[in-house]
């Protein structure tokens, strides 16, 4: 599949030119898929340092880059993390969508335990997140307005990064931040350095193993790894979203008035809006989720239609776009929505909001016949508590597979409320020591839906971390580790990863 020529040659140049040992890197990256619009291409040789050898590498510090961090310390492995920006939580922070999603039910029961409630909890411990509950006697409550989003963790990203920042310091994890992954030196089927680019320039890192927790597959694909788009028919991939935090909102008369409409998403306000000509924008829903702190809200309304998120170019565009739309977003707040007269723009997201990308092809491929057929998987390390939310690339209010009807999933206890978390769809192919947990996985591209939020990343990510162990010790494949001995570990430090262990799942007790 993937066709780049590449030619990568080692030089360990201890006592020549330097006295730091270096490394010598020549690439030619002209593959099909590779998104750079070339006039022609240019090979790039430069001998560069060589730094100290880590057990594994992480690749992206989001919710399951970190996560897998501080699993594989924890099994006693020397383990570097790199993060491309500034704080550590991916999305969670940078990303400003600030509510973990994925890991209770409506109940307020968790699905997904081990590391991911350790961090919620300690995180609402420390007031940097609050775990809400279901109140009998509300239909709507602020933290995600529809009772099933009680699920769902609000946070403080300011606090959150601070959080995971400590974390990492108690554990004894390196962290590089501001650090990118560029390239990998690939030996046979095993990869033997990371090429990484931050303000000292490029260098390489020795190790054992990878993680590729970029949420893009980057290592996969820039191992040669093969990756899919998009979808089957045209590649085209769900829309993204620039996300905001505001404040100073009126919670009252915005509960008042979602009380009132009965509709969280203000559909008939914003039909009103087009009418009038006021509301120009391709999506016709409003979607605010409380933060921690009274008053303040997270905005994830805006729907950027067309925007590749492997593509830098159009990555800049999607931001500006973005940031434009955000500014007529809070005027027409202001003016029209209840609560928001008074309301600021707090902080606007460092990353473009990007749900889906490249995917890794592995060996076996998750499909939604699997889940439609309750496919019960032997390799299984944890289960995702959310439903089919990816919305349409064409319409970004649409969300084809959220109508169970439709498509056949029925609210029932047994089926399509859980989705289980196969080992396997995390395993790229060829590359042995490499492994992607988080949304990168190998799955059918409505499979996202489910699998993409934040919870079961960390899920995976503890797998992976947990898993690293077996392959830095004996020089091993992620396709042939004991799985029943990474699933007793994952049971001993407290994950949810049998059928058996999941709490009653009981229907919606609203429809979104
Ligand atoms: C608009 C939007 C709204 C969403 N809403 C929710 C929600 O409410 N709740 C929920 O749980 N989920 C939500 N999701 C889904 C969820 O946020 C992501 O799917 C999830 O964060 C994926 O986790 P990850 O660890 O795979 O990747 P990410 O969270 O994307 O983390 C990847 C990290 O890798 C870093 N990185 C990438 N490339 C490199 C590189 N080359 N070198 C170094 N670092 C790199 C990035 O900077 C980032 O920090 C939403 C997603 C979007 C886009």
């Amino acid at each position: 599949m993937n066709s780049r020529r590449k030619f990568i040659k080692y030089m360990s140049a201890l006592g020549t030119v330097s006295l730091i040992p270096t490394t010598l890197i020549s690439c030619s990256d002209n593959r099909p898929g590779n998104e750079v619009k070339a006039m022609s291409n240019t090979n790039f040789v430069r001998e560069i340092p060589l730094m100290e050898e880590y057990d594994v590498i992480v690749c992206g510090g989001g919710p399951s880059g970190t996560v897998a961090a501080l699993a594989a310390k924890r099994e006693g492995l020397k383990v570097l993390l790199v993060e491309g920006l500034g704080q550590l939580g991916g999305m969670a922070t940078s990303g400003h969508v600030s509510h973990w999603l994925g890991g209770r039910t409506q109940e307020g029961e968790w699905v997904v335990q081990g590391l991911f409630k350790t961090i919620a909890e300690e995180a609402a411990k420390k007031g940097y997140a609050v775990i809400p509950s279901l109140s009998p006697n509300k239909d709507y409550h602020p933290y995600g307005w529809y009772n099933w989003f009680i699920h769902g963790i609000p946070l403080d990203p300011f606090s959150i990064d601070y959080f995971l920042d400590e974390k990492m310091g108690e554990a004894g994890v390196d962290v590089l931040l501001f650090t990118y992954f560029v390239d990998t030196v690939v030996e046979g089927d095993r990869i033997t350095q990371v090429i990484l680019y931050n303000r000292s320039g490029l260098f390489a890192v020795p190790t054992k193993a990878v993680i590729d927790a970029t949420g893009n597959a980057e290592v996969a694909y820039r191992s040669n790894c093969e990756t899919m788009k998009g979808r089957k028919e045209d590649g085209k991939m769900t829309p993204t979203s620039l996300v905001f935090h505001a404040y100073n909102v009126n919670e009252q008369e915005l509960t008042q008035a979602i009380e009132k409409n009965r509709d969280p998403k203000f559909r008939d306000l914003i039909r009103q809006l087009r009418e009038i000509g006021e509301w120009t924008f391709p999506y016709d829903i409003f979607i605010c989720t409380r933060l921690p702190a009274k008053g303040e809200f997270y905005i994830n309304t805006c729907r950027l239609v067309g925007i590749d998120g492997t593509d830098g170019r159009s990555v800049s565009e999607g931001m500006k776009r973005g940031r434009e739309e955000t500014h007529q977003l809070m005027s027409l707040f202001q003016k029209y929505f209840p609560g928001f007269k008074n309301a600021r723009i707090k902080s606007v997201a460092s990353q473009l909001g990007v749900r889906e990308t490249r995917r890794i092809i592995g060996d076996y491929v998750m499909t939604v016949e699997d889940l439609k057929n309750d496919k019960v998987f032997d390799d299984c390390i944890g289960f995702s508590m959310y439903g089919w939310d990816l919305p349409d690339p064409n319409k970004p209010s649409v969300q084809p597979f959220a109508d169970d009807e439709k498509t056949g999933f029925k609210q029932t206890v047994q089926k399509g409320l859980t989705t289980p978390l196969p080992f396997r769809i995390m395993i790229p192919k060829t590359i042995k020591n490499l492994i992607c947990p988080g949304r990168a996985v190998s799955v059918e591209g409505q499979v996202l839906g489910p699998v993409r939020v934040m919870a079961p990343c960390m899920a995976m990510g503890e797998a992976a971390g947990i898993a690293t162990k077996q392959v830095v010790m004996g020089n091993a494949s992620f396709t042939n580790i004991d799985i029943e001995g990474l699933r007793a570990r994952l049971k001993e430090a407290g994950a949810i990863i049998d059928r058996e262990q999941l709490p009653v799942i009981y229907p919606r007790v609203d429809q979104i």
